[in-house]
Formats: C-alpha cells, sequence, structure tokens
C-alpha cells in the first residue's frame, strides 16, 4: 500500500523536482551577464605623411617668379594673391590682415600677414611662421649693393614649406589645432653700420610687431610657435638660435631631440648662436607665445651663410633635400604632438 502511495508521492516529487529545476534553469538564462560593450574611444594613429619636396621646390620658384616681393611692388602685391589663391584652393580658412607700417626711412607700407587657421574651434594650437617678402637691397654682397635679389631662399624657403604643409594638411584632414602666418615686411630692417653690437631690431620685423599687437583674434594663444627662416639652403646648418633659447629653450630642446631620432642630427646640432633679430623675437616678447626659429646660421663664422642678402640667393642654392628635411620634422611634430 505504502508502495504505490509512496510511488505517487514520489511521482509527484520528481515533477516539483523538474519545475524548481525548469524555473531555477529559466531564472539562470535570464540573469546570464550581456555582453559588454565598451564606449572607450580607440585611439588610431595617423601615420606622418611623406612631405612632398618636389611641390615645395616649384612653391619657392614660382614666388621668385613673380621677380623679388618688395613692398610697394607689382611683384609683392601679385606674390600675397598667390599665396592667398594657393591656400584657399586646398579649402583652408584664409584670412588677410592688412595694416599699415613706417619703415626706418620714413616711407610708409601696407602689409598684408596672411593667416591660416586649420581646425579653429580646437583650442591646443600650434603656429608655424615665415615672412614673405624680400628685402629690397643686396647690401651685404660686394657688388650691385643698392639692387634687390631673388630671395629664393630668404622669404622664398619658408613659405614654400608652410604651403606644401597646407597641402598636406588639407589632404589628411588630421584633428590638430594649426596656424600659419606668413608674415610681411620682415626684411625692410637697418642693417647695424657702427659697431658689431648696435642693434636696430624694431627697425626689422614689421609685419609680426604688427600681428603681436593687433591679434587677428582677441585673445589668440598657441602653445608654441615654429618660425622658418632660410630652410632651403645646401649644407644647411640649424644651431640653437639664441633667442629661441632664451624664450623657449624647452621646445627648442624638443624640436631638436625630434631632428635628431629622425637622423638629421648632424644638421639640427646643439651648438647655440648669439641671440638674432627674427619674426620670433616678437611672437615672445609681444605675444607672449613661446616661439622657435629654424634658420641657417653658420656658427663657426658666427654669421648667416654666403647667401645671405645678397645676389647670391636663387634658385642656384636651393637644395630639395633641405625643404624635405625640414618639412618631414614639421609634419612629424604635428602627426606625433599629444
Ligand atoms: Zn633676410
Amino acid at each position: 500500500m505504502g508502495q504505490p502511495g509512496q510511488f505517487k508521492n514520489n511521482l509527484k516529487l520528481f515533477f516539483a523536482l523538474c519545475i524548481i529545476l525548469f524555473s531555477t534553469s529559466c531564472g539562470n538564462e535570464k540573469e546570464q551577464p550581456k555582453e559588454i560593450i565598451t564606449t572607450q574611444p580607440v585611439t588610431v594613429k595617423i601615420p606622418t605623411p611623406d612631405f612632398n619636396a618636389d611641390s615645395a621646390y616649384a612653391f619657392v620658384k614660382a614666388q621668385v617668379n613673380f621677380g623679388p616681393r618688395i613692398p610697394g611692388t607689382k611683384a609683392h602685391e601679385r606674390c600675397a594673391d598667390y599665396i592667398v589663391a594657393k591656400l584657399k584652393s586646398y579649402g583652408l580658412q584664409v584670412t588677410v590682415q592688412k595694416g599699415t607700417v613706417q619703415t626706418y626711412d620714413n616711407k610708409q607700407f601696407s602689409l598684408k600677414n596672411i593667416i591660416v587657421e586649420y581646425k579653429p574651434d580646437l583650442p591646443n594650437r600650434i603656429l608655424f611662421t615665415s615672412h614673405w617678402d624680400t628685402r629690397p637691397w643686396a647690401d651685404l654682397d660686394s657688388i650691385n649693393k643698392d639692387k634687390p635679389f631673388d630671395g629664393a631662399n630668404d622669404g622664398g624657403s619658408g613659405v614654400a614649406v608652410l604651403i606644401e604643409l597646407a597641402r598636406q594638411l588639407s589632404i589628411s584632414k588630421i584633428e590638430k589645432g594649426i596656424d600659419l602666418i606668413f608674415f610681411d615686411i620682415e626684411d625692410y630692417g637697418m642693417e647695424s653700420t657702427n659697431t658689431q653690437y648696435e642693434r636696430k631690431e624694431d627697425t626689422w620685423c614689421l609685419g609680426s610687431q604688427y600681428w603681436a599687437t593687433h591679434l587677428h583674434k582677441p585673445g589668440y594663444y598657441a602653445q608654441y610657435g615654429i618660425l622658418l627662416d632660410m630652410v632651403g639652403g645646401k649644407n644647411p646648418q640649424f644651431p640653437m638660435e639664441g633667442t629661441s633659447m632664451q624664450y623657449a629653450p624647452d621646445v627648442v630642446e624638443k624640436i631638436w631631440t625630434l631632428a635628431g631620432r629622425m637622423g638629421y642630427g648632424n644638421y639640427f646640432t646643439t651648438a647655440v648662436t648669439g641671440e638674432t633679430t627674427d619674426d620670433h623675437l616678437y611672437v615672445n616678447t609681444l605675444a607672449n607665445i613661446k616661439c622657435i626659429d629654424i634658420v641657417h646660421y653658420e656658427i663657426d663664422k658666427h654669421n648667416y651663410p654666403f647667401f645671405h642678402h645678397t645676389h647670391s640667393d636663387n634658385m642656384d642654392n636651393i637644395d630639395k633635400n633641405t625643404l624635405k628635411m625640414v618639412g618631414q620634422l614639421l609634419l612629424e611634430v604635428i602627426y606625433t604632438e599629444k
């Protein structure tokens, strides 16, 4: 009697256990952890593009073909139009800052500082700059001192490197805040005549002085700036320039270390020059933005190279390898900067 009853009871227990197991099993399924979807951004390193030295060389030549870009001349005007049109053709935001300045010989000129703002809404910015005018006289030559010269290197080379940089930015569309400023009327200054130490620095760099006291945007700030001057010569020497070391030694250190890592250490040497006058002086002192100068300077002669402010500053003394080295270094700065 007990058996069947027991069996019945056992059967009830079996079904009850089945229900418990089934419901437990269902419950477990419900509680299984869902797939975790991470929302952290994945950092994709964009490779540094190849700086095209042929393009840069063509940009030097195009400027030289206008003739010397002396303030107040047709060539000067045409070259400004050319630089603006070129930059706009890359779809970049271009502003022309206009102003009037007086030179040391009491002439008045209207100037054009040409400004590119790449990704203008990004707060962290790097500034690259160069001057686009040329000196009116080859006063450091032994002949025809009162005649102008081509300014292939002094004027042409820095501008060309920056135009190619602009072209590369427009292609790659990297998320970095970059500004390019092409300063006008850098090279109309008064050469020292009395003593070696006489510095008539404020007669130079009129375009950058104007910009630094009339910023294109109120409160404009960049983390640091890099000025290029005479960056297309053969066998260049780029020692650490003294004014840059005075105001922005950490930036010099960073850029020269990077140049060394890229295999350019034979050119970007650690010798330090005296303090020189160039546009970066006013970016540092008037705009309070750290700015360094990459400038061809022969440390053993304590002077700029032989072509400086002479008729030898022409296309014969432009070397694509130098344009490539400097341009590639700037691209590396942009693409590896944290
Ligand atoms: Zn010059």
